[in-house]
């Protein structure tokens, strides 16, 4: 989708991408201030696989303060963004043919890195009407003898669901009867939560030893093109995954590692103004896709998306083509809406297309205008 708008673009057509997930917003002053630095003071060279002591210490004690997780700063390794941690965790836990649990609507690289892992992915589908949850009795329903992992996001890209503590507590109840289950926990948005602070599935003491939790800063600090990202493990994980990134990339940028120093230790002030920024765009979004008729959307408690079932759209016609299903809806939108989104296919979902609303005001209000004169010429 982000290649076909780039190709209108380059056509001289005003295309909105929706379709990113990325921040808009520039990095922090402060932090380029701190990669110049590294950079005038040489840090140029190869780095320890897992990533300079003092980045992993202050990744340790930001896990302390603001999460209240105890991990020692050699159970943490550092990588070439959380995605790389995702695909260090995954590939050294599973065998071929284990399973692993993955609540639907889920980030798209869960289910190709699985395979490339040689497992085998179990969906549970959370529906819209649970708000893209799942409950305890869904995952105890999809466990079996073969489950190795669950591997789940929260908040969620692409629903922006956020699981209370209450609601973790209820999973962790099911977790406690099956002690082999490992549970890969994605907390890249921990920061775009709208509902209060971040609850780790971690913090629950009878799983912790069996949880490999990634962050990263690309959401955060909007540091999406500086690469990095981390696991904390269990130490004979976080052991193999340094042996194994070691034969594969190595330590990731010795600058950018510099910048993560002081984006830790630089206090969440310019965080906060970019959560603010997203929350007030939610508002202006929810409130125009709401009045769209047909299109169904829930009001997402973190991360910058909008997942809205456009399902009632299928079946109907426009210039003698028929829009079938959510591709057909997202490519329409973008040929005729000039509004680029991705189908809810690419996320283990077929009634759906994700909206992201890491776009200016103005742009939103325009994308959405154009979003619901597109779908209301549909017969
Ligand atoms: N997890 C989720 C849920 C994501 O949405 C993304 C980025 N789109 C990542 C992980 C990877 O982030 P990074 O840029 O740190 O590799």
């Amino acid at each position: 989708m982000a290649k076909l708008g780039r190709e209108l673009s380059a056509k001289g057509i005003n295309v909105i991408n929706l379709s990113f997930g990325e921040p808009d917003f520039h990095t922090p002053q402060f932090i380029k201030d701190a990669a110049a630095e590294a950079m005038a003071n040489n840090f140029t060279y190869y780095t320890p696989v897992s990533g300079y002591p003092d980045l992993r210490k202050a990744i340790a004690d930001k896990l302390k303060r603001e999460n209240n997780l105890d991990y020692n700063f050699d159970q943490i390794v550092v990588s070439t963004g959380a995605k790389q941690a995702l695909a260090n965790a995954l590939m050294v836990m599973l065998n071929p043919g284990d399973e692993v649990i993955i609540p639907t609507p889920y980030w798209v690289s869960y289910s190709e890195m699985v395979k490339l892992a040689e497992g085998e992915s179990v969906y549970i589908n959370a529906t819209a009407e649970n708000n893209f949850k799942i409950t305890a009795q869904e995952l105890e329903a999809a466990i079996t003898p073969k489950t190795k992992m669950f591997m789940f996001s929260s908040p969620c890209n692409p629903t922006g669901s956020v699981y209370s503590r209450e609601e973790l507590a209820s999973l962790v109840k099911v977790f406690e009867k099956y002690p082999n289950i490992y549970i890969l926990s994605d907390e890249i948005y921990e920061h775009i939560n709208f509902i209060g602070g971040h609850v780790s599935i971690a913090e629950f003491p009878s799983v912790k030893d069996r949880c490999i939790v990634v962050n990263g800063f690309s959401k955060a600090y909007a540091m999406t093109g500086w690469r990095i990202g981390y696991l904390a493990a269990p130490k004979e994980i976080s052991d193999a995954a340094d042996k194994l990134q070691g034969q594969i990339t190595s330590g990731t940028c010795s600058i950018t590692q510099k910048a993560g120093v002081a984006a830790l230790n630089g206090g969440l002030k310019e965080v906060h103004e970019m959560r603010d920024a997203f929350l007030k765009r939610r508002g202006i979004v929810h409130e125009l896709l709401s009045q769209i008729e047909g299109v169904k959307v829930n009001l997402p408690d973190g991360a910058f998306y909008f997942f809205p079932d456009v399902s009632s759209f299928f079946g109907k016609s426009v210039d003698g083509k028929t829009l079938n299903n959510a591709e057909d809806i997202s490519l329409y939108l973008l040929n005729t809406a000039h509004v680029s989104t991705v189908t809810g296919e690419a996320f283990g979902n077929e009634k759906c297309i994700r909206i992201s609303y890491a776009a200016s005001e103005d742009e939103l209000r325009e994308a959405c205008k154009r979003i619901a004169n597109a779908l209301n010429n549909l017969k």
